[in-house]
């Protein structure tokens, strides 16, 4: 698969790995500050280059229904393809390179993964993974080797080709789906929405493992008719199984309003739940609940979570409720 191609007088390349599809002159980056023309191509200049580390447990990716309870190294680097003003990680990923920075192989990180005790693989996040893309294929391959499991949790926005390969290695994503509005995405995130829209099918279609979280920030996407409408989308389109996590902005970044209201995301919880199964509200106190899974047919709670803890309350280990033996959960996805 080819990254970049020639353009123009040959000496500016084309990156083919998200759909700006930057033309990038020699010495200079694209968009997303990490992928530099060198003279000879596009390369990336953060393989192996971490910005955090630490084994985290799997509810704060956030993902509720790919082996709860369960912890998972995780990893960042630098560097983003979107520009959003509200961005909540924007130390990292409105940068890139660093000058001092830890940098770890592909096989040691792969072994690290594999000697921490009841880790269930490597997660890809903090910044956004997929233009991180020769790294983490790398990474991936080697944990699969080892029988481990890859999560990476991205704002969607890549091309095709590239998908298609994260897809032979990652076994979970969570996608950041930033407002269901052409026109928010454009103003707010400097991307386009309907890439987006397009790589969740995708997802969903190759079987994968799939989680949503959408930041609700207060004027701006936080419309209960704007969450209908992604909701009833993400049902007809992806299944009304597929968890939505709708999280509490707070101000960063170029954004200085208030955080968002309890109110507003219990709101739009509320509308959400009335075309999907499991809808999950993110960045709460921990008292006002919103994190626990319940069956969608008889109600029972399955798996109650306080922050990141969790306590199995009628989870089978198929993945069934306990009192109906409705399906809540991969069997493959319960337990290793
Ligand atoms: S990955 Fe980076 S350089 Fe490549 S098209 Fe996207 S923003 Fe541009």
């Amino acid at each position: 698969m080819y990254l970049y191609e020639h353009s123009g007088d040959g000496k500016a390349f084309k990156c083919l790995l998200c759909p700006h599809e930057c033309v990038i002159n020699p010495g200079k980056t694209g968009i997303c500050r990490v992928r530099e023309n060198d003279g000879s191509g596009i390369k990336l200049t953060t393989y192996g280059v971490i910005s955090g580390y630490a084994s985290d447990p799997i509810e704060k990716k956030p993902l509720y229904h790919f082996f709860p309870g369960h912890r998972i190294l995780s990893v960042g680097s630098y560097g983003c393809n979107m520009r959003c003003d509200f961005c909540q990680n924007d130390q990292i990923s409105q940068h890139g390179r660093q000058s001092e920075c830890m940098t770890i192989s592909s096989e040691e990180l792969a072994l690290r993964a594999q000697l921490i005790s009841g880790n269930i693989g490597l997660a890809y996040t903090y910044n956004e993974p997929s233009i991180w893309f020769e790294y983490v294929i790398d990474c991936a391959s080697a944990v699969k080797e080892q029988g481990q499991f890859n999560v990476m949790i991205t704002n969607g926005y890549v091309n095709k080709a590239p998908l298609k390969e994260y897809l032979n290695f990652i076994d979970a994503f969570n996608v950041d789906l930033k407002g269901f509005n052409e026109d928010f995405y454009r103003k707010y995130t400097g991307a386009s929405l309907k890439y987006v829209l397009d790589n969740l099918v995708m997802i969903a279609n190759g079987g994968r493992h799939l989680e949503i979280t959408t930041l609700i920030i207060p004027g701006l996407n936080d419309s209960a008719d704007l969450m209908s409408a992604e909701a009833r989308w993400i049902s007809k389109s992806l299944g009304p199984e597929v968890p939505l996590h709708i999280s509490r902005y707070f101000p960063r970044y170029k954004r200085s309003d208030p955080a968002t209201p309890l109110e507003t995301i219990i709101k739009l919880s509320d509308v959400a739940s009335e075309y999907l199964d499991y809808v999950y509200t993110g960045n709460l106190p921990a008292d006002i609940g919103g994190s626990n899974t319940s069956c969608p047919s008889c109600g029972k709670v399955l798996i109650k979570r306080t922050g990141y803890e969790t306590k199995n309350t009628g989870l089978t280990y198929e993945g069934r409720c306990s009192v109906c033996g409705t399906k809540i959960i991969s069997s493959d996805h319960v337990k290793i």
